[in-house]
């Protein structure tokens, strides 16, 4: 970082850094939106209308005056021609200014639009500069970088441009590599974009579509790639217990299951017995859609682990997950003799401590509880297979904490990750680099899909009727509400008075209700009492979105569904459609739609398909939103996107792999020199 001496310098390095610029090299990639053409001067009167463009004009005399409103008039000529000045927002310094320019006969050169105003040609809020005549025009287009408040575009100008010249700026791809990329060069790449040359195609250059910015999006790719890819090889080399995959329980328990997987299960489970028979760690990504059956499969490797003297433990981002978890491993695994245990929030201090204490000295088993497993003390004695649910629940701080736990022994396990979040092409190709996906790309047969209805509030008389109607033919259904308090700037009914609201409306149904507030152990006994068929409706929030398997409810009623994201309503209907009957999943909704609501609402009505609705959902928000900072963790791509780069992350792969094979040295300095510091953040 150049370092002008002094106060002034700390607090313009204390700006800088809300820009994201902490190095050189960060100055050297903050890198310009657009463009202004001060490298020509145009005569006013020739000025085409709506276009910025730079006039040169003699001071005439600076007024302050009052109609319309206080503003600065700078009267000039610009040849025969006048030209006004106006500002509205100025300092009185101003005034003092131009006068002293006048006495010094210096000119002013504005750049801006040229309009015609009541008294002839002017310019409002034009930016310009008080210089002699012979001053020289710019030799570049004027480079508009990405700002924050308190830095202005001369004074980044300056520090960038210091930047540029002070050292040479480095190549850090090798030559050959170079070569068979046809890459620019890069030193010429960055200086090109910040001092562009009159008449470049102007196009080119703010679609960044130049040959320029191809090299610079090129490169941060390839970090992208290199990082991960290092991240992955470096996990791929420690030590992890080899996993017996046909040992006495998995064979015994896959002859006497109660159902027989689909082929897409058996190609998943085949990927990961693979892998954790291996003696390095798996790093694997169990895909699959709502519904497609990965409880199974982690049940499966955990018998692996337990068959090798291993333990495994399961964690869930929720405790009713966690504790339906442990009825459904309880029900398969318990009677092959597997010993199984349960942390949760509200076991006593005393058996918790019990519990502790077994998994510490116990050996095989399966654990199972919320990302507290991995935080609050617990001592695995012998962890061989980790396995998380719905990953994309848990944020990074918890992942790392995972990694972490997991990194402290020589020994590292297993790590199988579940997801019912599809991950787009391009994002597996990318965020997802560093870990192996199995995708179960098929559901159990005898499932019909889930008929989704979008419902008006106003004809919620309707779906009162459809909902009693269910529920008197034996049905189960759940009521999903978007927020459980009162808000006074929301207009949204709480689930308190929906529950009261249907309560009253079906005196003949026992309604339940089920929301976030509630002690876990409330939870749970709702959820049971539903599952019991104790309730026929289930009043409840967003809290029963991931997981929650309750075959016979059918009908699903959504709530001021335009508040939801796709993901959500997705996961969401997900709860219906389980068992063997045709299930309904109505969305109400309230009008007027926002434009954003309206597109999320078609999508869902229209996909069933996880995967499509992943997509809509990534070209809604971008990837920026879609993945979430807790999601990535890794920093967001600034300069290539990667939906218009697809073809450019190709390339980008393969060069990363040959990269590291043909010269180490210098991928760990092209990552060190885009990622720095930011790089503990990539994902875990
Ligand atoms: P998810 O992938 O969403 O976690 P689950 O594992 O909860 O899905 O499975 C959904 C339901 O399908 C469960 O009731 C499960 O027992 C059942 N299931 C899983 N695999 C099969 C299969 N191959 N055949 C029939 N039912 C299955
Ligand atoms: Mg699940």
């Amino acid at each position: 970082m150049p370092k002008p001496a002094g106060k002034t310098a700390a607090t313009l390095a204390k700006k800088l850094e809300k820009l994201g610029i902490r190095s050189r090299f960060d100055l050297v990639l903050h890198l310009p939106l657009r463009y202004e053409d001060e490298t020509s001067l145009t005569q006013v009167e020739h000025a085409p209308p709506g276009v910025p463009v730079l006039v040169e004009a003699r001071p005439v005399r600076a007024e302050i005056g009052y109609r319309p409103r206080r503003q600065l008039t700078l009267h000039a000529m610009s040849g025969d021609t006048p030209l006004g000045l106006r500002f509205f927002n100025f300092y009185p310094s101003q005034v003092k200014q131009f006068e002293r320019a006048m006495a010094d006969a210096l000119i002013v050169r504005a750049f801006g639009e040229v309009r015609l105003g009541r008294f002839g040609a002017e310019m409002l809020h034009p930016r310009y500069k008080l210089v002699t005549a012979s001053e020289p025009l710019p030799d570049s287009l004027t480079p508009i970088y990405p700002a924050t408040a308190g830095v202005t575009q001369p004074a980044l100008r300056a520090v960038i441009l210091d930047a540029l010249r002070s050292e040479p700026i480095e190549e850090s791809v090798p030559e050959p590599l170079r070569k068979r990329y046809s890459l620019r060069d890069f030193p010429a790449s960055v200086r090109f974009l910040h001092t562009p040359p009159p008449r470049v195609d102007a196009g080119q250059l703010i679609e960044r579509t130049h040959p320029a910015w191809q090299r610079i999006k090129f490169d941060e790719l390839l970090a992208q790639q290199l990082s991960m890819r290092m991240h992955y090889l470096a996990r791929r080399s420690r030590a992890a217990p080899p996993l017996v995959t046909a040992g006495p329980l998995l064979k015994h328990f896959l002859s006497a299951m109660p159902f027989a997987l689909t082929p897409a299960q058996r190609r998943c489970l085949e990927e990961i017995m693979r892998d954790i028979g291996q003696p390095h760690p798996m790093q694997r990504l169990l895909q699959g859609d709502v519904g497609s059956g990965k409880t199974i499969l982690a049940a499966l490797s955990a018998l692996a682990a337990v068959d090798s003297g291993w333990q495994a433990a399961v964690m869930a981002p929720t405790e009713i997950l966690a504790e339906q978890h442990y009825r459904k491993f309880s029900e398969w695994l318990a009677p092959l003799g597997v010993k199984l245990s349960w942390l949760h929030g509200s076991l006593a201090k005393k058996d918790r401590q019990s519990t502790l204490r077994d998994v510490a000295a116990e050996g095989p088993g399966v654990v199972i509880g919320t990302h507290a497993l991995f935080q609050q003390g617990v001592d695995f004695s012998r962890l061989g297979l980790a396995i998380v649910d719905e990953q994309h629940r848990f944020g990074v701080q918890q992942r790392l904490a995972l990694r972490n736990k997991a990194s402290a022994n020589s020994i590292v396990p297993h790590q199988l990750m579940m997801s019912a979040t599809p991950i787009p092409r391009t994002l597996s190709m990318s965020y997802y680099a560093d870990l192996d996906v199995s995708v179960i790309d098929e559901l159990p047969p005898g499932r019909t899909p889930v008929r989704t209805r979008l419902v008006a509030n106003g004809r919620r008389s309707q779906v009162l009727a459809r909902v009693r109607e269910a529920c008197a033919a034996g049905q189960q259904a759940y009521w999903v509400c978007p927020l459980i308090e009162e808000s006074e700037t929301l207009d949204l009914q709480t689930a308190l008075d929906t529950y009261a609201e249907l309560q009253a409306e079906f005196p003949e149904l026992k309604v339940g209700l089920l929301h976030g507030r509630l002690q876990p152990a409330e939870k749970a006994e709702a959820m049971h009492a539903f599952k019991d068929n104790q309730f026929q409706l289930l009043v409840c929030t967003t809290v029963i979105e991931v997981g929650v398997d309750v075959p016979n409810a059918s009908l699903m009623v959504i709530e001021h569904s335009e508040r939801f994201g796709l993901a959500q309503l997705h996961q969401l209907r997900g709860r219906v459609g389980r068992g063997t009957r045709e299930s309904d999943c109505i969305l109400l909704y309230a009008s007027p739609l926002s434009d954003m609501a309206r597109q999320r609402l078609k999508a869902i009505y229209e996909n069933a398909d996880g995967f499509a609705i992943a997509q809509a959902d990534l070209s809604l928000r971008g990837p920026g939103e879609y993945l979430g900072e807790r999601q990535s963790g890794s920093p967001l791509l600034r300069f290539a996107d990667l939906e218009k780069d697809e073809a450019m992350l190709d390339v980008a792969r393969e060069a990363a792999g040959l990269m590291l094979e043909e010269h180490p040295a210098e991928a760990r300095a092209h990552v060190e020199r885009w990622l720095g510091s930011r790089q503990e953040f990539t994902r875990v």
